[in-house]
C-alpha cells in the first residue's frame, strides 16, 4: 500500500488529534519525498481529517492522492502551488479545489515545467564552471516524474560530494542571487490568479510572512492581489510567529478574506516540518476548511 518511504521521517504523532487538517502539503509529484499515497497514509496516521495536495507547478499527484484518500476516508483537497513575480523574488499562490484536469491549466503548467528544464540546465552549466561534477541526467533521476527544480539539483550536489548538505548547496551556490543561480520563468500574480481561478480554484496567498514585508506594504500587496481575484490568505503557517498569525487573521477578518492554513510538509526534503503540526505547534482546525467550503458554495463553486 505504501508507495513512498516513510522513514527517515520522525514517526507521526501517536495519539490522533481530531478536528485538525493541513491545507499545504507536497508529494513526489514535485519536491516532496513521499508519494501521494504515502502522504495520504501519513495524514491518516496523524489523525488529520483533510489535506490539500499543492505540488509546485503540477497536479500530477492529485488522482493518486484522491484514490488513496478514498481508501483512508480522508478528505483530499486538489490543488497546486504557483510562483509569481514579486520584486526581485517571488510570491506563492495556492489554488485550492481546482480541477486537476483543466486543459488551460494543464497547458500552462506544462509550459512552466518545460521552462524549468531550460533554467535547470543553465544552473548546471554554472555549477560545472565552478567545478561541480554533476549532470542533468542524475538530477532528472532524482526528481522522478516530478517538476524538476533546485531541491533536486541540491540533492545531486550532495551526492556528488561537492557540498555537504542541501542547505550548503543553497547557501553557497543556488540560493536566490547565488553564484550558480538562474531565475525561474514565472507568471505575473494577475496571470497566475486568473489561471487558477479559470480552473475553478479558490486562490490563497501562501505564507505571507515569508515575504518579510512591513505590515502596511503587506496589506497593500494583498489589496492589489484581491483586485486580481485573490480569495484569501494562508494566515496559519509553520513558519509564522504567533504575532504574525494573529495579525494576518485580523487582516483577513477586516477585509472579509478567507483564511487558509497548512504546514508546507515536504517529508525528508524539509525534515523539520511535520505534516499537520509544522514545527510542533501548528494547528489548523477543520473550521478553516468549513469556511472555505462555505465561501465556495456562496460563489456557486463545487466543493
Ligand atoms: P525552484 O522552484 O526550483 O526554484 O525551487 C524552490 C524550492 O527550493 C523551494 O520550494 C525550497 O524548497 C527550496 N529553496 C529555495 N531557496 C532555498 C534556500 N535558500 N534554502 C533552502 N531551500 C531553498
Ligand atoms: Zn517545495
Ligand atoms: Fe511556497
Ligand atoms: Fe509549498
Amino acid at each position: 500500500m505504501f508507495k513512498g518511504r516513510i522513514y527517515p521521517l520522525r514517526p507521526p504523532r501517536t495519539s490522533p488529534i481530531s478536528g485538525v487538517i493541513d491545507l499545504h502539503a507536497h508529494s513526489t509529484a514535485s519536491d516532496g519525498s513521499l508519494s501521494p499515497t504515502a502522504l495520504v497514509a501519513r495524514a491518516a496516521e496523524c489523525g488529520l481529517g483533510a489535506i490539500a495536495l499543492v505540488d509546485h507547478d503540477t497536479t500530477a499527484g492529485v488522482a493518486e492522492a484522491q484514490a488513496a484518500a478514498a481508501e483512508f476516508s480522508l478528505e483530499l483537497v486538489p490543488g497546486c502551488e504557483l510562483s509569481a513575480e514579486f520584486g526581485t523574488g517571488e510570491l506563492h499562490l495556492l489554488g485550492l479545489y481546482l480541477d486537476p484536469l483543466s486543459p488551460a491549466l494543464a497547458q500552462a503548467l506544462g509550459e512552466l515545467r518545460t521552462a524549468r528544464h531550460a533554467r535547470n540546465r543553465i544552473i548546471i552549466d554554472k555549477l560545472k564552471a565552478l567545478g561541480a561534477r554533476i549532470d542533468y541526467e542524475t538530477v532528472l533521476r532524482l526528481a522522478g516524474d516530478g517538476a524538476v527544480g533546485r531541491p533536486h539539483i541540491a540533492q545531486a550536489l550532495v551526492e556528488s560530494g561537492f557540498v555537504q548538505t542541501r542547505q550548503d548547496a543553497f547557501n553557497r551556490l543556488i540560493g536566490n542571487g547565488g553564484k550558480a543561480y538562474a531565475p525561474k520563468t514565472v507568471f505575473s500574480p494577475a496571470e497566475a490568479i486568473r489561471l487558477l481561478k479559470a480552473a475553478g480554484a479558490s486562490v490563497m496567498l501562501a505564507h505571507p510572512g515569508l515575504l518579510h514585508m512591513a505590515p502596511k506594504s503587506e496589506e497593500a500587496l494583498i489589496d492589489e492581489l484581491v483586485g486580481h481575484g485573490l480569495d484569501g490568505i494562508e494566515a496559519i503557517y509553520s513558519e509564522h510567529t504567533p504575532a504574525q498569525t494573529d495579525r494576518l487573521l485580523a487582516l483577513a477578518r477586516r477585509k472579509g478574506l478567507i483564511v487558509s492554513g497548512g504546514s508546507d510538509f515536504h517529508g525528508s526534503a524539509k525534515p523539520h516540518i511535520e505534516l499537520g503540526c509544522g514545527r510542533g505547534s501548528l494547528t489548523v482546525p477543520d473550521a478553516v476548511l468549513d469556511a472555505i467550503k462555505a465561501r465556495r458554495r456562496e460563489q456557486g463553486l463545487p466543493v
